[in-house]
Parts: C-alpha cells; structure tokens; sequence
C-alpha cells in the first residue's frame, strides 16, 4: 500500500524517498509514484529475486528479451530467479530485417501470441524497444513489470506510455511505469557509446522543455509542478560541467546519466503527461521519424536526434529573449499535405487543435505586460544554445546535422513544418508568432547545426 508523505519540501526531499509513494505536493496534486525500486549497482542482480519475492505473490516470470541483451544480462538473471524457485517462461526476440527488433503493432502481437500462460511478473531486459514491447505487453496481460537495463539510452524506463508503430504510424499508447528498475554500472557503461550519448541528449532536452512547460502554464493555465520541473536539478550539473567524463565513461557521470533519465521519465509518470521532459526540442526528432515513415530513408536514435532539437529550441529562446516588443506575425492557417502524405490526416488533426487556441494565447501575450514578465522570469531560464553545442561537443554526443546522417535541406524541411505535428503550443509556435520562425530556420541551421559541412 502506499505510505503518504507529509507536505513536500521541495528543498530537501531525496530523490530515493519518493520511490513506491503518493506524494501531497506543494502544486496541489497528489502524485503517485508507481516505481518502488531503482538500483544501479554491481549486485543489483542478486537483488533482484529479494525484490520481486516483496511485491510479487505468483513466483512466475515472462523474460523479454532480444539476442545481444540475453547474452548481456537475460542469462544471468534467468538462473538468479531459477535458483530462487522462480518457474520461468523466455521470449527472445528475432532481430528484424533492419537489425534489432522494433516496437510496432506485428512484434506485440507476435510476442502475445507466444505467451502460454499469464507471469506474476513481466521482465525486460534491454533498453528502448525491448522495455516499450515489455512494458505493453505487460499493461495488456494486466501484470507488473520491472526492467533490468542495459543502457542508459532514453528516459522511457520510467514513462507510463508507450510510442509504438501501429499500421506505419508512430503512436502513443497509455500502458504503466515498471515496479523496479535494475541495472549494473558496468553494463550500462560498457553498451555501445552512441546508446549513452543518445541518453545524453534525451536528458539535454530537460534544459528547454522545463520552460515550455512553465510558458503553457502561463499562457493556457496548463497544471504546472516545480517538483516535477525541478526533479532533476541537483544531478544536472554532473554531466553538464564534465561533458568529458560521460565520454570517458567515468562512473559518477555515467550514474547521473542513468538517474537524470530514470528521474525525468519519473516526473512524467507523476504529472501524467510528457511536458516535464518533452517540448518544442522533442519535435524536431519525432518529425525526423516521421518523415522516415513517409520516404523511408532511416533516421538516427530518438536521443541523438532530440540533442540536436534541444540546441535549435535553445537557439530560438535566445533570439526570442532579444525581442522587447512583440509584433505578432500570423501562423500558416493550415498544414503541408502533400509533405505530410499518409500522415496528413494525424497531422492535420493536431494542428487544427493547436490553432483554436492560438487565439486566447496571442491575447494573453498582448496582456499588459505580460510579454515583460515572461522575458524576464521565464525565457531566461532556457540555457543558451552554446552551453547545449559544448555539452553535445565534449561528450562526443552527436553534435551536427551530419552526426545523424540529416541533410542540411532534409533538416531545413523537418524545422518549418514540425510546428504542425502536435497541438501543444512550444517555444516553436512562440517564435512562429513572434516571426521568428520560418526565416531563422536557415540561419540557426548555419551557425549552430551544420559545422564544417
Ligand atoms: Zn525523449
Ligand atoms: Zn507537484
């Protein structure tokens, strides 16, 4: 059962504290938190079987894996569990034709499908695309899950949703955050180095959304919590002054990495929404993905992407903190169809929802003098686009257009139309409004994403 704590102290609450909790929170929600567990330790393994045998009654177990993390953690924890008594069931799964497995709709199917019976408990072991297919599969069989890590590469351990393809869409879909998650340091710093600097730039993104979230607050009265936005603060600077030793793989930047993704995916499940770690920057790689979707040339990993989506928000909140007076510039009355082709209705609906609030957003902009207030004590908040390039740069994270294969006209295009994909307004639609946005495209592309071509 859960225990409620008293009134929250923003200050001074440890972060392992809120873990298996409701929390009465100073916003005036209660937040739940639905993870009782995170370990990162060498032995977190031998934990493991201690853990579960608390929270689980059946000693039954559905191990989710694919080839690579089977040999890296899926083994060892199958003979931990069978020397514990446990009766286990083992799904591999098959690469897929263009390599690892994917979440989408025919790999959950096929994995329900092979199950013969119902686990007290889902196991994955992996990162992105293992977790998500555990973590739906689990919500479907109405069963707990936990995760065993094996990188550190995105803040969806925690996440209560999934973002799978169904039908050659990428979607959404509301599943639950796991009862634990697991990881040795050794593991999550010897994974290849691109999935920890994906990581990287997943938390990165944390540096502007904060703001985009605060700036729905006081546009369009979205619920706000400074818990949930601050959640993460005292680990920041970890990574963020010492770039360099995430690179070298040194264990304090390695373990603030893994807890910024595991905290920031936690303050989402405690709002119930992606605000807390996902804004305008995030657009930038869902369109990516998107226009995968649409011409099939493959896109790079979802963090990598989204690093560089932090820098190009970071750069419109400079340029939007330059503005003293703002002179209202109208937004395209409708989306690109012939760009968006069998995306175009999905898109098209987010888009016309975004635009019935514009309205109400550009009054309260032109209120009195609110364009002053949100300069002064929201758009200074952003860090600035060079903070964001050197963190990129001397974590050897993917820095350019070029790091993840985009080409400068095919990035060019993903920057004036992400606008239309989602209907929740973001420093993107602020700096369309401002007039910003399209003419900067070009240029912020040129001074902080195209390097030496
Ligand atoms: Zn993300
Ligand atoms: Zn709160």
């Amino acid at each position: 059962m859960a225990v409620k704590n008293s009134m929250l102290a923003n200050t001074d609450l440890k972060l392992d504290t809120i873990l298996g909790r409701t929390i009465q929170c100073k916003c005036g929600l209660d937040h739940h938190v639905p993870v009782k567990g995170i370990f990162f330790s060498e032995d977190a393994l031998h934990a493991f079987p201690e853990f579960l045998g608390r929270h689980i009654q059946e000693r039954t177990a559905l191990l989710v894996s694919d080839i690579r993390t089977h040999e890296i953690a899926g083994r060892e924890t199958e003979k931990t569990l069978k020397n514990a008594d446990w009766s286990i069931e083992v799904i591999r799964l098959p690469d897929s034709d263009k390599g690892s497995p994917v979440c989408d709709d025919t790999t959950y199917n096929m994995l329900l499908h092979q199950i013969s019976h119902s686990p007290g408990i889902c196991i994955a072991i992996g990162s992105g695309v293992i977790n998500d297919l555990a973590k739906w599969v689990s919500f479907t069989l109405d069963t707990p899950y936990v995760v065993i890590a094996t990188a550190a590469s995105m803040n969806g351990f925690t996440a209560a949703n999934v973002a799978p393809i169904i039908h050659g869409v990428k979607s959404l879909v509301r599943a639950h955050a796991p009862i634990g998650v697991f990881a040795q340091p050794s593991v999550i710093a010897n994974a290849p180095y691109r999935l920890t600097a994906a990581g990287l730039g997943d938390i990165l993104a944390k540096t502007v959304s904060v703001v985009d979230w605060e700036l729905n607050h006081f546009l369009t009265n979205e619920p706000f919590c400074s818990f949930c936005a601050e959640i993460i603060n005292e680990i920041e600077p970890i990574y963020l002054n010492h770039p360099e030793g995430v690179l070298a793989r040194s264990p304090d930047e390695i373990q603030a990495v893994f807890n910024a993704l595991n905290y920031s995916g936690l303050a989402m499940t405690m709002i119930g929404s992606s605000a807390p770690a996902s804004g305008g920057e995030h657009l930038f790689s869902h369109t990516l993905d998107m226009m995968s979707l649409v011409d099939g040339i493959p896109h790079d990993l979802h963090g990598r992407q989204v690093g560089l989506g932090t820098l190009f928000a970071a750069a419109l909140y400079d340029r939007l903190r330059k503005i003293r007076r703002l002179k209202f510039r109208e937004m395209p009355n409708m989306i690109d169809r012939r760009f968006w082709g069998k995306l175009a209705a999905p898109v098209e609906g987010q888009y016309r929802n975004k635009l019935k609030n514009i309205s109400k957003i550009k009054d309260r902009l032109a209120d009195g003098n609110a364009w002053d207030r949100i300069r002064r004590n929201l758009l200074v908040k952003a860090k600035p686009p060079v903070l964001i390039a050197e963190c990129l740069r001397r974590a050897g994270a993917a820095r350019y257009l070029k790091d993840i294969g985009c080409s400068r006209e095919r990035a060019c295009r993903a920057l004036s139309h992400l606008h239309e994909i989602r209907s929740r307004f973001t420093v993107v639609d602020l700096a369309w409004l401002a007039g910003i946005l399209p003419d900067a495209a070009d240029e912020i592309i040129d001074e902080w994403l195209l390097g030496d071509a």
